[in-house]
């Protein structure tokens, strides 16, 4: 009888799970499952370091609605991708991470790069197991995708002995499961719908909070319904932006502050009050507020707000129920003093940054630099952000017309993720922009990926926002090169130091089809409109 080795039923398993793609880093004890990624025609991307591939990883789930695999190997590889698992729990975005590990045989006695893997991931995970003999493998691979999709999805950890790995079982006792199928989509309790339905009606300052929970669920076309329908604006999350599109006359993130302090009913749907919705607090919001909460994860309904409806469900399905239980009459809002009222402080806001939009000056302001770079986007383009003062002002400035096309440090607030979050999400959609916008201090964390992007031709453009400050000595700050990096890589990159040479360099970084890195130097006052709040508001008194 012919043998199979640990190394090959996983791959076998995995690719039984619709799997095709792993981001790595190859290492011991993991070669036989690479070769084994061979045979089976799975796609393997190798990455600089274990934290990126598996960020890459979690950001290909979360732009294709699939689980995304990130394979390291064993000790700091496997600690080195924590994380990540860390940014894939606070994003509720799938993702399975293998590590490999030595020897089982050799437990405890100080083996190679030895190191208590499974309770490192435990605390970040949904589901952290060793499996502990080939014949399961099958059974704990179906079990980590079931676990990580379903629900609240989030991360898993599956820890590959290497014994395991290399072991051989005749093939006439390995057996593969049917695959998980897809994630359940529950509908929300017909009553709650009646309720939910009621309480909007009587609201006159209604307000949708849509987060990155409506764009899992493919409920991007149900939240737009719901807007037309109903005449309800709306204040996407970060990350929720572009579900309905932020040009959409019913968007007002641009009067973000006076909307969720005046709003007196919010429907909260696939987004929780975390710090992000300052959160759903006052003065931030108003004390009496309502609240209409949508969430797939019961233990989330009512969690630190009182929710006024609470409706478990998937986002989807739920939005469709309010929408259809609506009707097609709509309250024609579009009147209202509410709508006139916000209309106006979106106004005032944009005013309040129109010089700085359009100055001239050199260095460039983040807000002239975002000018230029939303006119070179195309509508499906894909981008991703991190750095504290870049990641701010692209909210306001960058539009996103599809759900899941923007991602950022999110809850976690992780820098470092806007390079390999490019690489992941360039990888799920080809032929369309991807764009890493990145402040030179997060750069920093992950900026030799750029390497990543050279070899497997992912032709991401980078644009660092470099005002030359690397922590808290910006005195002492200069502008460092970040463009002769990829330059080195042989990519395409340029050194732009006024408005006038930003937008012409950038059409050629994105028609020069291979990875490009502008380096734009931008003024270090950190020139900013004056916010009505402090940033995380800590100087504040939580209710609990
Ligand atoms: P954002 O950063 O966009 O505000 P969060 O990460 O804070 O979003 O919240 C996302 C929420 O969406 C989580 O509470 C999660 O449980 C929820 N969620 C995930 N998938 C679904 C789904 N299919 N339907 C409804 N809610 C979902």
């Amino acid at each position: 009888m012919a043998e199979i080795s640990g190394g090959s039923i996983l791959v076998k398993a995995l690719r039984n799970e619709g799997v095709d793609t792993v981001f790595n880093l190859p290492g011991d004890p993991m070669a036989m499952v690479y070769s084994a990624c061979k045979t089976e025609d799975v796609r393997i991307f190798t990455f600089r370091h274990e934290q990126a591939a598996a960020l890459a990883a979690q950001a290909w789930s979360y732009t294709t609605g699939r689980i995304g695999v990130a394979m390291v190997a064993s000790g700091p590889a496997m600690t080195n991708a924590v994380t990540a698992l860390e940014t894939a729990r606070s994003n509720c975005w799938p993702m399975l991470l293998i590590g490999g590990s030595g020897d089982l045989r050799r437990r405890g006695r100080g083996d190679f790069q030895e190191a208590p893997q499974v309770a490192a991931a435990a605390p970040f995970c949904k589901l952290s197991i060793a499996v502990d003999d080939p014949h399961r493998i099958p059974y704990h691979v179906n079990a980590a995708v079931r676990a990580a999709m379903s629900g609240r999805p989030g991360p898993v950890y599956l820890d590959l002995p290497s014994d395991v790995i290399t072991a051989e079982i005749d093939e006439d006792e390995f057996h593969l499961l049917a695959p998980v199928p897809p994630a359940p989509r529950p509908a929300g309790d017909p009553a709650l719908i009646c309720q939910a339905l009621e309480a909007i009606d009587r609201s006159e300052r209604p307000l949708l909070l849509a987060g990155k929970g409506v764009a899992w669920s493919g409920g991007a076309e149900q939240a737009r319904r719901l807007v037309d329908h109903l005449q309800i604006p709306f204040v996407p999350s970060p990350m929720g932006k572009g579900i309905v599109p932020d040009d959409h006359p019913l968007c007002v993130a641009g009067a973000r502050s006076y909307a969720l302090s005046h709003a007196d009913l919010v429907i909260l749907a696939g987004a929780r009050f975390n710090w992000i919705f300052h959160f759903g607090e006052a003065p931030r919001f108003d004390p009496d507020v309502k609240v209409v909460q949508i969430d797939i994860e019961p233990t989330e309904i009512g969690h630190g707000v009182a929710a006024t409806v609470g409706i478990t469900g998937d986002a989807r399905a739920v939005l469709e129920q309010i929408a259809d239980e609506a009707g097609s009459g709509s309250r024609k809002r579009l009147e209202s003093p509410w709508l006139d009222a916000l209309q106006a402080e979106r106004q005032k806001n944009e005013d309040a940054v129109a010089s700085l939009v359009h100055s001239d000056d050199a260095p460039m302001n983040l807000y002239r630099m975002f000018r230029d770079v939303s006119a070179v986007l195309d509508g499906d383009a894909t981008v991703t952000v991190d750095g504290e003062n870049t990641m701010a002002v692209s909210r306001a400035m960058l539009p996103n017309f599809l759900p899941a096309h923007r991602l950022d440090a999110g809850e976690s607030g992780c820098m470092g993720v806007s390079v390999p979050y490019a690489l992941g999400a360039a990888v799920a959609r080809p032929g369309t922009q991807v764009l890493s916008m990145n402040g030179d201090f997060a750069f920093g964390w992950n900026g030799m990926e750029i390497e990543t992007a050279i070899r497997h031709e992912l032709p991401v453009v980078f644009v660092v926002a470099n005002n030359g400050s690397i922590g808290a000595d910006r005195e002492s700050a200069s502008i460092v090169r970040y463009d002769k990096m990829m330059d080195a890589f042989c990519g395409h990159a340029e050194y732009v130091e006024t408005p006038a040479q930003l937008k012409p360099a950038l059409e050629r970084a994105f028609a020069a089809g291979r990875p490009a890195l502008l380096n734009v130097v931008i003024d270090p006052q950190r020139r900013r409109k004056q916010q009505p709040f402090d940033w995380l508001g800590r100087r504040g008194q939580m209710q609990y």
